[in-house]
């Protein structure tokens, strides 16, 4: 990797640093998720960087992949474990980063994901195995009595590119790839009181742009006009200004040019927390770009 690109990254993860931690200050009983979630992306914009995809902001149960909608009235409740997960990119060079604000009172959940992620980091190094990481991740978690959310794992970064290869499993499993000076990626325990297994909502207000293809109707073309700029970097329905929103996007989907990120959810009642770091594989050890 060349010293501008590490720049940029160690930017990007400046900026999204900061704002995390600006950002978590505003969850509060009785504000207003859209309200937040707009202050919190302006904010980004105003750091003169670009956001990698819609802030997340998924609460209790909701693992990941839900945001604010157009309108959307809903406002935090006293007990809401609120997960808060920013990107924040700098010409394409992406800063991941989530923390969990708890509304009520379970330290002890808040604590096993971060702690995972604290013992994963510490261990990155060129030749260590993401098996290695994803048991240390494990461990920390159960030996609280919390499970680890086995189908959601850490994931490469690359410019433009949110996912990549390797998968950072948060479980133990067999094999895994080998860490190499200068991979970049994101490590992102999740804790649960529920199943450990998260599944498919059917709320959706991400979605992702994933082939260049043309077509016909006008206002899906114009949608896919709107999000050029994203060069493929997720979007949020609540940025669109279509009239005929529904009606485009899901013919987009159906015809496989765009895709959705549904809401990730564990069992109705649980309760899910989440830490997330992106960091840079050094000589010796790890670069953490969002500390
Ligand atoms: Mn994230
Ligand atoms: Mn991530």
């Amino acid at each position: 990797m060349n010293d501008d690109v590490m720049d940029q990254y160690i930017e990007a993860g400046r900026i999204a640093s900061a704002i995390r931690a600006r950002g978590a200050d505003e969850i509060r009983v009785g504000a207003s998720y859209l309200a937040v979630v707009e202050k919190i992306e302006g904010m980004v914009r105003d750091a003169g960087a670009g956001l990698a995809f819609p802030l997340n902001v998924s609460i209790n149960e909701d693992a990941a992949h839900d945001t604010a909608s157009c309108g959307d009235e809903r406002i935090f409740s006293r007990g809401d474990m609120v997960k808060l997960d920013l990107g924040v990119h700098i010409d394409g060079y992406i800063a991941d980063t989530a923390m969990t604000v708890d509304l009520g009172d379970h330290p002890l959940l808040v604590e096993a994901s971060s702690r995972g992620l604290a013992a994963a980091i510490s261990i990155v190094r060129p030749g260590v195995s993401t098996g290695d990481l994803g048991v240390a991740i494990n461990d920390e978690i159960e030996s609280r009595g919390f499970r680890p959310v086995a189908n959601l794992t850490g994931h490469g970064l690359d410019r433009f590119m949110i996912h990549t290869p390797p998968n950072i499993p948060n479980i133990r499993v067999q094999g895994g790839a080998v860490l190499e000076e200068g991979m970049v990626f994101a490590i992102e325990p999740f804790a649960s009181t529920g199943t450990g297994h998260v599944s498919e909502k059917h709320r959706t207000e991400i979605y992702q742009q994933l082939a260049v293809r043309p077509v016909r109707l006008p206002s899906a073309r114009r949608i896919l006009e709107e999000i050029r700029p994203r060069k493929g970097l997720p979007f949020s329905r609540r940025w669109l200004h279509e009239e005929k929103l529904d009606l485009a996007l899901a013919t987009l989907v159906r015809s496989q040019v765009v895709r959705g990120y549904p809401v990730l959810s564990d069992v109705p009642g649980s309760l899910v927390s989440q830490a997330e770091h992106t960091l840079i594989v050094t000589s010796d050890g790890c670069l953490v770009t969002t500390t």
